[in-house]
This record gives C-alpha cells, sequence and structure tokens, in this order.
C-alpha cells in the first residue's frame, strides 16, 4: 500500500491523479479463513485491525451484505465522548478516545477526528445531581471531565437558549476532548489497513446461516457460497438477532430504528457539541456547515432505516426550545439506522454457546464512539480468549443480574 503524504499528493498533482491505486481490494471468499468476521462496519473492521495488528491473525475475513461503512457506522451523528458512570464503561469508552486522537496517523487515512469539546446539559435536579456524580466518578477513572454553571455554557456555545419554555439549563457536563469524527473515513481508513494486512473485505455478500458440528462453529453459508473458518465474530448491531437465530441461540437485545437530520448548511456558529437529554435532542455543526440533529428512538422494534415521523417533529421542537435559530433552518436530509439495544444500556462483547463463536453487538444508540477500543478488546478475546476490556460485558451478566448501567450516561446521549 503506498502511503498517503502531502508529498504523494504533490507527485499526483504533478501526474494529473493518475497514480492512485484502490484503497482496498475487492476479492472473492476463500474456502477457510482462520477468522471471519460478519458486519464491515467500524466495530467489525477495527475487530480485523486489531486481529491483524495486535495479535498477528491476517488470514481474516470481513462479510458484509451491503457496503461497508453501510450501517449505522455511516448512519450516525459521529459524538465521541468517553464520560460514562460506571468502571468497565469509562475504561473501555475512554481507551476508543485516546485511540482516536492518533487514528489518523495510525492508519494513515484522515479520519478527521475534531475533539470540540461535548455539552451534556442538565436541565433538571435530577440531572444535575446524576451529572455531578458521573464528573467525580470520571475524576476517579481518569477521565477528565467537569460539571459547569450555566454562565459558562452560555459562553461556550453564545447561541444557546438557557432559559427554554419548559426546561431551563441549569449547568452541563463537558468533557473538552470530547468531539467528533468523519464516520466514512473510519470505515474506509480500517477497511484499507486491513486489506494491505492481505485480508478479504467481501462486500454485497450476506451470511444467510452459520454452520455447527458437535456445538463449535465450523463455517457461515452465504449468498457467494459456504465458506469455513475456526473462529467467527458476529459484529451486525440490529441484525444481531438475526444472526443469533442462525446460531441457536438468542440474545437479551431489541432493535429499533433511530434517526438523524441535517440543515441546511450555514456559517459556523457553534463550535462544540451540545446534548439535551431532558427535552430529547442534540446538535453539532460539520465542516460542510449542516446543523447535524439527532434525538431517541422510535418506542417500537423495527427493521426500516426511516425512523417514524413524530420522532422527527419531537426532535426538532426540542432543539427548537434549546437554540430558537434552529426554527429558521430549512432541514435537507433525515436517514434512520436500526441500532441495538440491552436493558442495561450496556454492549455485549462476549464468547457465546457456540465454541468458537463471538459477538460483540448492543452498542445502541452509541457504539461510533466506541469503534477503536471495542475492536481492540473484542480482537483480544476473540485472539486470546480473554480480555480485561471486555470482561465484565459479557452474556452472562444478564443470567446473573450482574449489570452495568448506563441507562443515565446513555438514555438519549449518544
Ligand atoms: C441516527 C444514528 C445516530 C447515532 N449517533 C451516534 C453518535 O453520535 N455517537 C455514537 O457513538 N454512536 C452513534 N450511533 C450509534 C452507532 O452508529 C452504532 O453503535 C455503531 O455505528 C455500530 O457499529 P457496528 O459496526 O456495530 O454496526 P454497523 O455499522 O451497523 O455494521 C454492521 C454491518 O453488518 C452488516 N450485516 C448485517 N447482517 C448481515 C449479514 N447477515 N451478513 C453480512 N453482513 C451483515 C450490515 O449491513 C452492517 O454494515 C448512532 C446511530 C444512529 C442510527
Amino acid at each position: 500500500m503506498r502511503r498517503y503524504s502531502a508529498f504523494a499528493i504533490a507527485r499526483e498533482a504533478a501526474r494529473y491523479h493518475q497514480g492512485w491505486e484502490r484503497a482496498w481490494r475487492a476479492p472473492e471468499p476463500k474456502k477457510k479463513y482462520d477468522v471471519i468476521i460478519i458486519g464491515a462496519g467500524g466495530h467489525g473492521l477495527a475487530t480485523a485491525y486489531y486481529l491483524g495488528k495486535n495479535h498477528g491473525i491476517t488470514n481474516v475475513a470481513i462479510i458484509e451484505k451491503g457496503w461497508l461503512g453501510g450501517g449505522n457506522t455511516g448512519r450516525n451523528t459521529t459524538i465521541i465522548r468517553s464520560n460514562y458512570l460506571q468502571d468497565p464503561s469509562a475504561a473501555i469508552y475512554e481507551k476508543a478516545r485516546s485511540l482516536y486522537e492518533t487514528m489518523s496517523q495510525d492508519l494513515n487515512y484522515n479520519v478527521m477526528f475534531s475533539p470540540r469539546g461535548v455539552i451534556m446539559l442538565a436541565q433538571t435536579e435530577h440531572e444535575v445531581r446524576g451529572y455531578k456524580r458521573t464528573a467525580h466518578a470520571n475524576a476517579l477513572q481518569g477521565v477528565k471531565t467537569e460539571f459547569i454553571s450555566p454562565t459558562r455554557v452560555k459562553e461556550i456555545v453564545p447561541i444557546i437558549n438557557l432559559d427554554g419554555p419548559r426546561y431551563p439549563v441549569l449547568g452541563g457536563l463537558w468533557q473538552a476532548r470530547g468531539g467528533t469524527a468523519r464516520h466514512d473515513a473510519v470505515a474506509w481508513g480500517y477497511a484499507r489497513a486491513c486489506s494491505d494486512m492481505g485480508m478479504d473485505v467481501i462486500q454485497k455478500c450476506e451470511v444467510t446461516g452459520i454452520r455447527n458440528e458437535g456445538g463449535k462453529v465450523v463455517g457461515v453459508t452465504t449468498t457467494k457460497g459456504e465458506i469455513d473458518c475456526d473462529k467467527l465474530g458476529m459484529v451486525v448491531a440490529g441484525h444481531c438477532g438475526d444472526l443469533a437465530r442462525m446460531a441457536g441461540f438468542r440474545l437479551p437485545v431489541e432493535s429499533v430504528p433511530l434517526q438523524a437530520l441535517v440543515t441546511e448548511p450555514i456559517k459556523p456558529c457553534m463550535d462544540c457539541v451540545v446534548m439535551a437529554n431532558t427535552v430529547h435532542g442534540y446538535m453539532s455543526q460539520s465542516d460542510k456547515g449542516e446543523m447535524v440533529i439527532g434525538g431517541g428512538t422510535d418506542g417500537h422494534n423495527a427493521f426500516t432505516q426511516r425512523g417514524s415521523f413524530h420522532h422527527a417533529e419531537e426532535t426538532v421542537r426540542a432543539l427548537i426550545e434549546t437554540f430558537p435559530m434552529v426554527a429558521r433552518l430549512k432541514m435537507l436530509r433525515q436517514w434512520g439506522g436500526i441500532v441495538d439495544v440491552t436493558g442495561d444500556r450496556s454492549p455485549i462483547l462476549s464468547k457465546t454457546p457456540v465454541e468458537n463463536i463471538f459477538i460483540n453487538c448492543g452498542w445502541g444508540t452509541g457504539g461510533f464512539k466506541a469503534i477503536p477500543g471495542s475492536g481492540f478488546g473484542f480482537a483480544e478475546l476473540m485472539a486470546t480468549g480473554h480480555s480485561p476490556l471486555t470482561e465484565a460485558f459479557n452474556l452472562d451478566r444478564f443470567k446473573e443480574g450482574r449489570f452495568i448501567d448506563e441507562s443515565v450516561a446513555a438514555g438519549v446521549a449518544h
């Protein structure tokens, strides 16, 4: 793989950009791999990347039914933060956030990580108490956050309305090194690095069956034929229930649509991310100038990548309370993704009842920020059978009642 650099750009400019090579290969599947990862979203690709980088396992296929990054990874609002309450969550999300800091250099691919700061507004006394508690927990976990006053909120976000008609802003949980990254670039950067290590990223290939023998996985059936493997990682977000059913077990996960919208582009007016969880809406400004807006999940299970209209209306209503200028903007696009939500709002990174099948799912509304940390830990789990980062997120916690309750951190907050 040729490195991307200022020199490469100058060289290609001089020869009319004729020399760029494909970023990743488009191979046909081999008969057998050491590891198959189902799902070429961020988590699947990051897992493959760390299997190669940290554990030397490169005979790997990443199988994707659509196009890589076409699931939730390419549909999210790209918020990155690690201000979670419970220790296992803070550990994996902070690992991920710290890996985002150097991801562009590590992958030699500009993922446009922008640590512009994230504020989660406190708009009820309950939220003030909750976020102060999280700030104290974060201090003990080594995650840099602080609870800030309404005056400081207004200094950071001049366009905000502190005296909303329903809920005033009483303060906020501020993480200065939280921010955003370009979601497609994260998927593309990992795909390029995986392909460069000799892995096969196989797109337009749906897994339709999982083959087990004697309680142990032996391969998958796909729309491109049967492919054998020694180990299998299922990393398919909202479709994890389908895949688990194919393998013969059930998951405590619900699939629901979550949607986002963008406005027409306007001049720069907000240089951080603001989340208003009580009124249910959040907003940031993209590099193009569009205001990127998201809200909560639909109240029913579905697999439509749209979301229902009344939710879009509710989200916009919440945003207009918080930022009255939004009322004068036109909405350009709206879309949805299918998110996989667990009862304790924490992910599942675990062995499964079938030997050598591993599952990575349950990231719900907030897994983009976790991609590098999840890939790092899940690859370790798949390669060695154990990872300190993923240990608490195993499936058995639902049987044993060891929940990792992140409903405050992850309710609407992405
Ligand atoms: C509107 C919206 C806003 C969001 N905002 C944020 C945010 O601001 N911050 C944040 O941290 N998170 C956010 N999220 C959540 C985040 O997008 C997800 O948690 C994350 O992208 C999940 O990544 P993934 O790799 O697990 O799944 P995906 O990116 O969905 O990848 C799974 C892949 O598996 C493939 N697949 C499924 N079934 C099969 C099969 N049978 N065979 C082969 N392939 C299959 C799918 O096609 C898909 O490409 C948001 C999500 C949505 C929908």
